[in-house]
């Protein structure tokens, strides 16, 4: 067990007994980013704790179905520069080129390690690690024709990982701290990071961590939408600590629809089953992804598909009743592919569409999906905290991985099977950084009391909370906002609408009703921290993509439809957005350079020259 010792201390009159832990390091998060940057730690020798709000096994990288992207070349020719090329251009030119090409060079290593730890993964005729064609993955400098880079282990890829990190991270002597939810982070007055308070929702106690290097991996925050494919979990809780800190947000306005969440349910079809063969078609019949992408066709990026469906439906040629929908076609698959490659899509057809797969196509719809904005961080998961002079300052003693952070390497739009990729190269990447600026023989700080009070000031107001608005009413407030006014296709007016109605919704928090005062169990409470955390991430998303004048990857605009590229402005917009929320709400933009330097040589950098992007 770590040290511990007991003490109660007085905050806003409220007593609060304290368990003080001391470790090398503490990651916060337990899912693909935050195991594997806890195992890297831990196989080091640095004591090291891992804090989870859920069940290890339980994180949203358990329902990660398609596949991890790496240059294996297992089933077709294959390299790490074209798939940086197609990170690149997936990312439409806003990623940061020394991440990028970090992560294509790092991937197949980071996925043999993967291999070598126990995650079962699908197998070719050779006995190689099986890789389908994925969104956006192409031969040849996109080229083509598809590349088959994404490694599975049937569709059930992020549940095998997970589990395979989890036990790994054990075997290791990672400690976890289970069903403890981070509250926020213990500042130095100089801006270190020295640990965080946590309140363990089993027993009611609250725990304060020291520590040398604090590692967020919180995942994202799809649940500041209405409808998403993310668990309920995914509440942003990284992004809210970071805002309460002090620190800015970077890019939030890339919020990625993906084209196959099952229409009414959400849930997601991986777009795996495209990779396998699967098509969209409107009610004509029409497979019209051929008419938009005629090269890529169903496998363009999923930016460009979520736009197309949605055009075919505004223009009346949606399918049901409404024709608010598109379906999507497995039924000419061989019936036992569908059982060897795609068994839980199968299953969740049936469960969440009444549909069989076989006979039948699947009612879709675009949905929200993943994060590309988040924890500005530099390619080692260093957080960033940027002033005009110094645009790559490091935050000491804080890291960012996953989700969660922003590197970036989807820049605009990420391209499917490149965030597992992303957990583990910037996991392991972590680990190897922390190995290299921790201080091995220096003591582990001690508690900054004021940093404590006021964290325990702010918990103790929201249990207390005794206003007018119940936490699941601000939260659907929320949600339609975010569902109305940011998304797949945003104007001037939707996105103005949208800041002031979210600002009003801000205000609102000041007025929340908490109604249970209870220390454990407590989901009213928990629920109304997570929607104070998911309120920084709505409102910094609004205000970027009202300010962003122009259409880049997944922010697209109808009032910047023209010029070469399509209403992207390299010009005046190839940077990327920081963002910082005062406690009244207030937001603060400001903006930071792309890197444009390669990491070292080993690609032309003219092959990944910005330029029109056509799938
Ligand atoms: C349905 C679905 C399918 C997907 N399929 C794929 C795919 O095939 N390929 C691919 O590359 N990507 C896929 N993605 C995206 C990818 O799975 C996620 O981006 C990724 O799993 C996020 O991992 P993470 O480790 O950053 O966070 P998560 O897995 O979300 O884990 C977050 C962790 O943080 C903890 N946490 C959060 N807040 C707190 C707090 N306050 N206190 C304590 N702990 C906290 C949680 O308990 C959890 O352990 C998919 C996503 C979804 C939603």
């Amino acid at each position: 067990m770590s040290t511990q010792d007991s003490k109660a201390t007085g905050s806003a009159g409220k007593a609060y007994k304290f368990e003080d832990h001391k470790f090398d390091v503490v990651v916060v998060g337990a899912g693909g980013a935050g195991l594997r940057a806890a195992l890297g730690m831990a196989e080091q020798g640095f004591k090291t704790a891992c804090i989870s709000k859920v069940f290890p096994t339980r994180s949203h990288t358990v329902a990660a179905q398609g596949g991890i992207a790496a240059s294996l070349k297992n089933m077709t020719p294959d390299s790490w520069q074209w798939h940086m090329y197609d990170t690149v251009k997936g990312s439409d030119w806003l990623g940061d080129v020394d991440a990028m090409q970090y992560l294509a060079m790092e991937a197949p290593k980071a996925v043999y390690e993967l291999e070598h730890y126990g995650v079962p993964f699908s197998r070719n005729e050779e006995g190689k690690i099986y890789q389908r064609p994925f969104g956006g993955h192409m031969q040849n400098y996109g080229e083509g024709p598809p590349v088959q880079r994404t490694c599975a282990a049937a569709d059930r890829t992020g549940h095998a990982i997970l589990h395979t990190l989890y036990g790994q991270s054990l075997k290791h002597n990672a400690q976890f701290f289970i069903e403890y939810f981070a509250l926020d982070l213990i500042m130095d007055d100089d801006g270190t990071c020295t640990g965080v308070v946590a309140w363990n929702l089993d027993d009611g106690t609250i725990h304060r961590f020291s520590a040398k290097m604090v590692v967020l991996a919180t995942g994202g925050y799809g649940r500041a939408y209405f409808s998403a494919t993310s668990a309920h979990t995914c509440t942003g809780d990284g992004g809210g600590m970071i805002a309460r800190a002090g620190l800015p947000l970077q890019d939030m306005e890339f919020v990625q629809f993906h084209p196959t969440g099952i229409y009414g349910a959400g849930c997601l079809i991986t777009e795996g089953a495209r990779g396998e063969g699967g098509y969209l078609v409107n009610s004509e019949g029409e497979r019209f992804m051929e008419r938009y992408a005629p090269s890529a066709k169903d496998l363009a990026s999923r930016d460009v598909v979520s736009r197309c469906m949605t055009m075919e439906i505004r223009e009346g040629r949606g399918v049901g009743k409404d024709k608010d929908h598109i379906f999507l076609h497995l039924d000419h698959l061989d019936p036992a592919v569908l059982n060897e490659r795609l068994p839980g899509i199968s299953e969740s057809a049936k469960i969440f569409a009444g549909v069989d797969v076989t006979k039948e196509p699947i009612p879709v719809l675009p949905t929200v999906h993943y994060n590309m904005g988040g924890i500005p961080t530099n390619y080692w998961g260093e957080v960033l905290n940027p002033t005009a002079d110094e645009p790559d300052r490091v935050t000491p003693g804080l890291m960012a991985v996953g989700e969660a952070g922003c590197a970036s390497v989807h820049g605009a739009n990420r391209l499917g099977s490149n965030s597992l990729i992303d957990l583990v190269v910037f996991g392991r990447a972590a680990a190897i950084r922390a190995g290299e600026v921790i201080d091995r023989e220096s003591a582990i700080p001690d508690i900054n009391e004021k940093s404590c009070d006021k964290i325990m000031e702010r918990f103790d107001r929201l249990r207390h909370a005794d206003g007018g608005t119940p936490t699941a009413e601000l939260r659907l407030t929320m949600q339609k906002i975010m569902q109305e006014d940011a998304a797949v296709f945003r104007t001037q007016e939707t996105l103005e609408s949208g800041c002031r109605r979210m600002d009003d919704a801000y205000k609102q928090l000041s007025d929340l009703k908490v109604t249970d005062r209870s220390m454990i169990w407590n989901s009213d409470l928990v629920e109304t921290l997570e929607l104070e955390n998911l309120m920084a991430n709505a409102i910094t998303t609004v205000y970027g993509a009202e300010a962003r004048k122009e259409s880049r990857g997944s922010h697209a605009r109808e009032d910047y439809v023209d010029g070469p590229y399509g209403g992207r402005d390299d010009e005046n917009w190839r940077k990327h957005t920081l963002s910082w929320v005062s406690d009244a709400g207030d937001v603060t933009l400001k903006y930071r350079g792309v890197h444009t330097e390669l990491l070292q040589p080993g690609i032309d950098l003219a092959k990944i020259a910005p330029k029109a992007r056509v799938y």
